[in-house]
């Protein structure tokens, strides 16, 4: 059961991916964190965040595991890892760490922006997940709130849309439904209900066909 969802930044794509591998019981990669990470590393080393050739060497040498969660999920690295993200050599040297993980033989979920379209193109099923952008900044503002950040609803809101013109803009892998993904709008969805319907999906693209 290879799963792949896609979606803009807050569109509950994480939480659904999350509920979907412990459901079938399969592991699960928030990719983001990936791009997340290099960017981190990126500060870290006090190097540009648009130096290309520094933010792929980071992002080769990065290790899919012990990421420090709590600092990568801030609004801050959010916004750090969309810039890293348009670098085509920072994609590229990622590629492999996910397609390796993607083609783990029991299956896996995926979620991110490029895996329907880019890393896992064959997944049988794909999900694009959207919401509209001042539900998306509630829950964000929600999260950050949660974890003790200060919050700013408006400059919230304001992060979503440039991070999704980002994310929707660039040329390398931008963010868009496959055309074979299936949309689940989730604007009106609490956790439960998009977890019932994106299961009612998979449900549908791992049925056999009759006929
Ligand atoms: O999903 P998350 O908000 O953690 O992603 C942070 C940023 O990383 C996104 O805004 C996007 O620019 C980038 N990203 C990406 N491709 C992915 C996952 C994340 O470009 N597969």
């Amino acid at each position: 059961m290879l799963i792949a969802i896609d979606g803009p930044a807050a569109s509950g794509k994480g939480t659904l991916a999350r509920r979907l591998a412990r459901h079938f019981n399969v592991p699960h990669l928030d990719t983001g964190l990936l791009y997340r990470a290099t960017a981190a590393g990126v500060i870290d080393k006090g190097y540009r965040l648009e130096d290309g050739a520094q933010a792929a060497s980071i992002a080769r040498g990065l290790a899919l595991v012990d990421f420090d969660e709590e600092r990568l999920r801030s609004r801050e690295m959010g916004e750090a890892a969309s810039v890293v993200a348009a670098i085509p050599e920072v994609r590229e040297a990622l590629i492999e760490a996910q397609r390796r993980f993607a083609a783990r033989p029991g299956g896996a979920v995926l979620d991110g922006r490029d895996i329907g379209t880019v890393i896992c193109p064959e997944a049988p099923v794909k999900i694009f997940v959207t919401a509209s952008p001042e539900t998306r900044a509630q829950r964000r503002a929600l999260e950050l709130a949660g974890r003790g950040e200060k919050v700013d609803f408006a400059a919230v809101l304001e992060d979503i849309k440039k991070r999704d013109a980002r994310d929707a803009g660039r040329s390398a892998a931008p963010l868009r439904a496959a055309a074979d993904a299936v949309t689940l709008d989730t604007t009106l969805l609490d956790v439960e209900a998009a977890f019932a319907a994106a299961l009612r999906i998979v449900q549908e693209k791992a049925a056999p066909t009759h006929g």
